[in-house]
C-alpha cells in the first residue's frame, strides 16, 4: 500500500470519528432542550460513523499498514433551532460522500484495486446516509414553526433502531 493511500485513509478515518463527533455535539443540544428522539436517532448515528471509523481501522491493519492519528477538531455545538442541526447533517454526510468518490479516484490512480474494493461498501453506504439525511432534512422543513409536528417527529426519530 502507497503511502498517499495510507494517508489518505488516515484522514478519512479521522473524518468518520470527526462526524461521530458532530453528531454527539448535536445529540448533546436536543438532550439539553428535551427533544430526546432526535438525540437518540443522531447517538444511533455517531455509532455508525464509529463503525465506519472501525472500519478503515481494520482494513489498514489487514494489509499490515498503520493509522495516522490527527487531532479531532471541535464541532459546532451551538444551535438556535433544530433545522440547523440537520442541515449540517445533510451537508456533512454529502462532503464525505465527496471525500470517499475522491478516495476511490487515488486508489485508482495509484493502481491500489484492494483498497478500490474496500471503499465500494462506503459509496453504498454514502447512498444510503445522504438519503436519509436528505429526508430528515425534507421532514423537519415540514415542521416548519409547529411545536406539535416537532414533537411527532421527535416521537418518530426516538424509534430508529
Ligand atoms: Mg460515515
Amino acid at each position: 500500500m502507497s503511502q498517499k493511500i495510507l494517508d489518505a485513509l488516515s484522514k478519512q478515518f479521522n473524518q468518520e470519528l470527526r462526524n461521530a463527533y458532530l453528531y454527539l455535539a448535536i445529540a448533546s443540544y436536543y438532550d439539553s432542550i428535551g427533544l430526546n428522539g432526535f438525540s437518540h436517532f443522531f447517538k444511533v448515528q455517531a455509532r455508525e460513523e464509529l463503525t465506519h471509523a472501525m472500519k478503515i481501522y481494520d482494513y489498514v491493519h489487514e494489509i499490515g499498514g498503520k493509522l495516522y492519528f490527527h487531532e479531532i477538531t471541535s464541532p459546532q455545538q451551538d444551535f438556535s433551532k433544530p433545522i440547523e442541526t440537520i442541515e449540517l447533517f445533510y451537508r456533512a454526510e454529502v462532503e464525505n460522500s465527496e471525500r470517499i468518490h475522491k478516495l476511490v479516484d487515488l486508489a485508482r490512480e495509484e493502481g491500489d484495486k484492494a483498497t478500490e474494493s474496500f471503499l465500494k461498501w462506503f459509496i453504498d453506504e454514502q447512498v444510503e446516509e445522504v438519503s436519509l439525511a436528505r429526508n430528515l432534512l425534507d421532514r423537519i422543513k415540514m415542521v416548519g414553526e409547529s411545536t406539535a409536528a416537532l414533537l411527532v417527529l421527535d416521537s418518530k426519530l426516538a424509534e430508529r433502531k
